[in-house]
């Protein structure tokens, strides 16, 4: 039995391993995709204590390094739920290994949140992504539009314009909600248009996307792309292991000051957390105030 299973290997569970494992816990992480989590679709991370400019992706590498470089464990595996037993916690993953701690903490991120238009599914790689820095490369030369406000929109749009023949920045409201200086910096962008105050209506398309239909201003239009990147935020996927904590209506998890869920032993950490600020700098402080508080439930 390990002290500690992390779930998810993003910024916190990378920070709860490392402030474990130096408080003199065996801890394991437990990722299903890419370690690193959601900041490896970040092509260029500037808010980040300590780095003027890194990747996403040099980023979340240099956080796996450092855990792994104190004593963590890492495994690739799906979690698909976790059972009280004597003593902590059985951990059950999708390719039927099962491992156990005695305090869990959950940094299962959040996952993109969807258009919710229709056919939107079906052309999930076939047109629409949910990830510039993973998929951009496929759309070069091409016309696209980037559907969102925020940072993740934002600085999608300037990294394919880089690439695509013509990118609309495809907007519901007339203000971003992301940083101004990445939109001073896409106003500077020839083959950048904003298209505001505009809602997705459909995909259009046969086997591959072809075209947007959105309404603006009251009537509606497409727009002939070829890719459409979703980028409207992210929402987190607890539910298997909602059986013991208690969930707010978007379905974040609630803990108290010391990320201590609903249920002594479990904890959470990162983006799945109910807070009011989700940033990569909160996310590692969830991480090792997570983290301390496990050690502290485990010596008890
Ligand atoms: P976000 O800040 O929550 O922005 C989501 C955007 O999508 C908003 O503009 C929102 O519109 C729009 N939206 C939400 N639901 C929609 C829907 N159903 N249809 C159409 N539009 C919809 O999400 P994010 O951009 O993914 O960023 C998440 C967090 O990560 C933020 O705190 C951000 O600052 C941070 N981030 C940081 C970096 C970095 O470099 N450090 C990079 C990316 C993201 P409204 O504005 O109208 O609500």
């Amino acid at each position: 039995m390990h002290d500690i299973i992390v779930i998810g290997g993003g910024p916190a569970g990378l920070t709860a391993a490392t402030y474990a494992c130096r408080a003199g816990k065996s801890v394991l992480v437990i990722e299903k995709n890419a370690f690193g989590g959601q900041i490896t679709w970040s092509p260029r991370v500037e808010n980040f204590p300590g780095y003027l400019s890194v990747t996403g992706t040099e980023l979340g590498d240099k956080l796996l390094e450092q855990a792994m470089a104190q004593g963590s464990e890492v495994e690739l595996e799906e979690v698909t739920g976790i059972t009280p037993v004597e003593g902590g916690w059985q951990v059950a993953c999708e390719s039927g290994a099962a491992f156990s701690a005695k305090a869990v903490i959950l940094a299962a991120g959040a996952k993109p949140r969807m258009l919710g238009v229709e056919r939107e599914e079906e052309f999930v790689g076939c047109g629409v992504c949910y990830c510039a820095v993973c998929d951009g490369a496929f759309y070069a030369g091409k016309p696209v539009a980037v559907c969102g406000g925020g940072n993740s929109a934002l600085q999608d749009a300037l990294l394919l314009s880089e690439s695509c023949s013509k990118v609309y920045l495809v907007h519901r409201r007339d203000s971003f909600r992301g940083e101004q200086k990445l939109v001073e910096a896409l106003k500077k962008r020839e083959n950048v248009e904003f298209v505001l105050n505009a809602q997705t209506i459909a995909l259009l398309g046969e086997d591959e996307v072809s075209g947007l239909l959105i309404s603006q201003d009251g009537s509606e239009h497409v727009l002939d792309v070829e890719g459409v990147f979703v980028a409207i935020g992210h929402q987190p996927d607890l539910g298997a292991f909602a059986p013991y904590l208690a969930l707010s209506e978007q379905g974040y998890a609630a803990s108290d000051e010391r990320c201590l869920t609903a249920t002594p032993g479990l904890f959470v950490a990162g983006d799945c957390r109910e807070k009011t600020v989700r940033q990569l700098t909160t996310a590692a402080a969830d991480g090792a105030v997570a983290a301390l508080a496990a050690v502290k439930y485990i010596e008890k």
